[in-house]
């Protein structure tokens, strides 16, 4: 991955920031399996508040969406398997992504 964009403009709320990190215009979760390796995936510099506050729009706004696709086609291939991993708190990587993990996978959440 490309080394943090540094200080600038972010491109969501404009305001000029310290720090900026690379924000993918298409969340990374949501390319099929059959996507090329060798696809460039568009990213953006945003601040750390947009780059949380839009990743967690865009990982809700997947889970609704991959409810929609056929899992067995190609076009979407891994997207539902990917869904369901974001929604098992076993596959969290602290107690805090655990505990979201669960959250999500809940009709409050
Ligand atoms: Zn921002």
């Amino acid at each position: 991955m490309a080394r943090k964009p540094g200080p600038g403009i972010c491109v969501h709320c404009l305001k000029e920031v310290q720090k900026r990190n690379w924000d993918h215009v298409f969340p990374r979760g949501w390319y099929p399996d059959t996507t090329p390796q060798n696809l460039e995936k568009w990213k953006i510099p945003t601040c750390k508040n947009c780059n949380d506050e839009y990743g967690r729009m865009e990982d809700d706004l997947g889970i609704i969406l991959s409810t929609s696709i056929d899992p067995k086609s190609a076009k979407a291939a891994g997207v539902w398997k990917k869904t369901l991993r974001a929604l098992d708190p076993s596959q969290g990587k602290t107690n805090k992504d655990r505990k979201a993990r669960a959250k999500k996978g809940t009709a409050s959440g």
